[in-house]
């Protein structure tokens, strides 16, 4: 396997499916499978997950709640997800835990570093959620941020792409996915991968991304295996 320990970030939106809000409990399950693969092979497997299938915080201010509240309120989103997530990973069969950034102990264990790198080296699939913890930030900082103090190898980011195209694959028939990229041509090309701030923090860090569809099956295994017809990777080199 090309990598030991990995930090897997998933979307709000990706769990929605077809439907509009909420959780697709086949994605679900779908999404489990697929983390039990590579669990299988031995991979330890950081996960955060997003909230925008249920609330995001710059939602707020239009309903007239303001911004920090709101994203008090997408952070606990998170943790709907994360709790959903974490269930369906317990029936594929996987030992998991669940750690959050904000307090809540009735559901979930708070996030202590040393505890999180423990369990993953038992073998435990970590669940990360609340965010980090604090307003103005994302889930994609979440994951830039605890990929560095759990030392992930890399952050994957899965979406509904395949990776990084030299135009958008759903408009333009010619485009093509780009393997490899680094921190700089994302910066000056313009590619939106992630928030600047989650971005700038894996640069600094030294860890890289890879962007991938996390809908075609097998994809993450075959990310685990080396493949390089999966995604583009996003490296300092
Ligand atoms: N959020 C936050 N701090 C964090 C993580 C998340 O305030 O550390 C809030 C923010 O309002 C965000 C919402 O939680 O809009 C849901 O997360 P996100 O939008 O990153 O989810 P995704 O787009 O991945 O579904």
């Amino acid at each position: 396997m090309k990598y030991k320990r990995i930090l897997l970030k998933l979307s709000g939106e990706a769990l929605m499916g077809d439907q509009q809000y909420g959780i697709d409990p086949k994605r679900l399950e779908q999404y489990a499978n697929e983390i039990k693969q590579i669990r299988d092979e031995g991979i330890e497997i950081a996960i955060v997950i997003g909230g925008g299938n249920i609330y995001r915080g710059v939602q707020a201010e239009a309903s007239g709640i303001d911004r920090v509240q709101g994203d008090y309120m997408g952070m606990l989103a998170t943790v709907i997800n994360a709790m959903a997530l974490q269930s369906a990973m317990e029936k594929a069969g996987m030992y998991t835990r669940l750690m959050s950034g904000i307090n809540m102990e009735a559901v979930c264990e708070p996030f202590i570093r040393r505890r999180a790198v423990r369990h993953l080296e038992k073998g435990r699939v970590v669940i990360f959620g609340a965010g980090i913890g604090n307003p103005y930030f994302t889930t994609d900082s979440t994951a830039s941020l605890r990929a560095i103090e759990v030392e992930a190898e890399v952050v994957l980011k899965g979406t509904r792409v395949n990776g990084v195209y030299t135009a958008d694959p759903e408009k333009d028939p010619n485009a093509v996915r780009i393997s490899e990229l680094s921190f700089e041509e994302v910066i000056r090309k313009g590619y939106n991968i992630m928030d600047m701030t989650a971005f700038t923090l894996c640069q600094e860090n030294n860890v890289p991304i890879i962007v991938f569809d996390m809908n075609k099956p097998g994809n993450l295994l075959r990310l685990m295996n080396g493949e390089d017809s999966v995604g583009t990777l996003i490296s300092n080199s």
